[in-house]
């Protein structure tokens, strides 16, 4: 192909980001973010658009350029219907409308960027990439919940998992980290963003993860609470007279570290800890024993790991989470080099002793690469 760039969209509620790279060299070319759409200033996401539009040709790469192949779209949840990269066309759009219901906060706003990208550049091919595809391989016994089977096929009700594209693109550049290609190794990813989860990868393929119907299961969160006895939500309701609306919005935003301590941004968590501050202690402290138990479970899981990979925002920066969640963890062959886990870089790095069974890394993550890889490569598309 002689059109060898991408442009990447994610198009949130109320925020458009892009990124446009050349897939042959991955140079970002140009990057941005349009942010409080429908709130005033950026009525909506056909304005965002026109925005970002205006944006690349400012910066020499209008849409119209002959040498953009592809439009990727960040897309959230694919259900069981969308388990690979996928060319959008007018019946993509229809089915991705009948999972609003799994994903209503997500899904519409994708739909909307994609319908808007489309309008804009009817001529041009776009590939909508889901959030949920890497976990299609997860097996039954791992995808599916211990409830009512009949109800649970009525409403669509299994484990999906979210954030695939970091899970595939860190699981493969943690197993080219070690010299080894994907298919030879088990590696347990932890994405720990402002969203939070775990997967285990064995062998290149996704069988397990920590988040479930929606990205509200699993580790703690910024916000999210993670796990919780479902019976809290029954006893909201019955003892403290809650609306499941307000109890849909304590556990997805006034859970994780917010309400523990109050704070979600991990930095300042720590600073408050030097403080001696014994709530952002203890928020700590849920964290990373959430993340020790699933990195516990997943080692059963997988039987054998070469690798555990730390990834995103407080994966790739905080040192202080890496030392605490595994400590403790020798008899799972798992040790900490402190000097190389205190060292900070951008590049991914091994943090593990020399004689720890299971490599530890930082293998910093790169989702909109991955989108452009995976739109690029449907569409023939060879990459370096
Ligand atoms: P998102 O899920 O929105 O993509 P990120 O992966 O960017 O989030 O992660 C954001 C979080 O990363 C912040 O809330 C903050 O807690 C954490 N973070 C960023 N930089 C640091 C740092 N230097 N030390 C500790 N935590 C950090």
């Amino acid at each position: 192909m002689t059109a060898t760039r991408v442009l990447v969209l994610n198009s949130g509620s109320s925020s458009l980001k892009y990124q446009l790279i050349d897939m042959a060299t991955h140079n970002r070319l140009a990057q941005g973010i349009v942010e409080r759409i429908g709130e005033g200033e950026v009525a909506d996401h056909t304005e965002a658009l026109r925005i970002v539009s205006a944006e690349l040709a400012a910066a020499g790469h209008g849409l119209d350029d002959p040498r953009l192949a592809v439009i990727g779209h960040r897309a959230v949840h694919g259900g069981t219907r969308f388990t690979e990269p996928t060319l959008i066309d007018d019946e993509v759009v229809a089915e991705m409308q009948k999972l609003v219901p799994l994903a209503p906060l997500h899904n519409p706003a994708n739909i909307t960027g994609i319908e808007v990208a489309r309008a804009l550049r009817p001529d041009l091919p776009q590939v909508a990439v889901f959030d949920t595809a890497f976990h299609a391989t997860i097996p039954e016994a791992a995808a599916r919940y211990a409830i009512d089977a009949a109800t649970a096929d009525r409403f669509q009700i299994r484990r999906y998992g979210f954030h695939g594209t970091s899970h595939a693109y860190v699981s493969r550049a943690t197993a080219a980290l070690l010299g080894r290609a994907p298919e030879e190794v088990n590696v347990i990813v932890l994405h720990l963003g402002n969203g939070a989860s775990a997967s285990a990868v064995e062998q290149g393929r996704c069988v397990d993860t920590s988040m479930g119907l929606t990205p509200l299961e699993g580790l703690v969160m910024g916000t999210r609470s993670g796990d919780v006895d479902p019976a809290v939500i029954f006893h909201l309701a019955r003892t403290g007279g809650m609306g499941i609306d307000e109890i849909d919005g304590l556990l997805n935003k006034r859970s994780g570290l917010v309400g523990l301590c109050g704070d979600n941004d991990m930095r300042e968590i720590g600073r408050r800890i030097g403080e001696g501050d014994a709530s952002a202690r203890l928020a700590f402290d849920v964290y990373c024993h959430r993340i020790r138990k699933y990195v516990g479970a997943f080692t059963a899981v997988l039987g054998e790991v070469d690798a555990i990979a730390f990834t995103a925002g407080v994966g790739e920066n905080s040192a202080a989470v890496r030392e605490a969640s595994m400590r403790g963890l020798g008899a799972l062959g798992i040790e900490l080099d402190p000097v190389r886990n205190a060292l900070r870089s951008t590049a991914a790095r091994v943090i593990s002793a020399d004689d720890s069974r299971v490599a530890v890394a930082v293998v910093p993550t790169d989702e909109e690469l991955e989108i452009a890889t995976q739109a690029y490569s449907l569409l023939g598309g060879r990459t370096s």
